[in-house]
């Protein structure tokens, strides 16, 4: 048993990765044997991952917020607390917060045989942003 207790300042979602202001806290990092690794992660308002995929898929868990994501050629689809999506291994897409509201959720993933977990592309511009459906259009019981 090990105890990590809560004195790990969280770090800054970098520009490379992502758009607008993320908060990232650790939950785990993979270590052999496992390849298992979890965060939370704060969405300020507007902000969003850049267009990425991860090579073994990945699973994200809304907690508090509204937050968006978007798998490429779908459509951009809004998430509540308690929505989980699972993203199927190399399947392109983004996740964030909505333009209005701020976004939590816990995103797990495996790595592959060469330790990654995730390949990164370009950042979502704003008109892909832009074209989430209105909130008032939307709810946790409509879709
Ligand atoms: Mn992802």
């Amino acid at each position: 048993m090990q105890i990590t207790r809560n004195r790990t300042d969280s770090s800054i979602g970098p520009a490379d990765w992502f758009t607008g202001t993320v908060l990232i806290d650790t939950i785990t990092t993979q270590t052999a044997p496992s390849r298992v690794a979890a965060a939370n992660v704060h969405f300020m308002p507007g902000a969003r991952t850049h267009w990425h995929s991860h090579p073994v898929g990945q699973t994200i868990w809304v907690t508090e917020g509204v937050g968006l994501c978007q798998r490429r050629g779908g459509p951009v689809e809004v998430i509540w607390p308690g929505d989980r999506v699972v993203f199927a291994p190399g399947e392109d897409h983004w996740h964030g917060a909505c333009s209005t509201r701020f976004m939590v959720h816990v995103a797990i993933h495996e790595a592959d045989d060469s330790g990654s977990t995730v390949s990164w592309g370009a950042a979502v511009s704003d008109v892909e942003y832009g074209s989430a459906p209105r909130l008032e259009d939307s709810s946790p019981r409509s879709s």
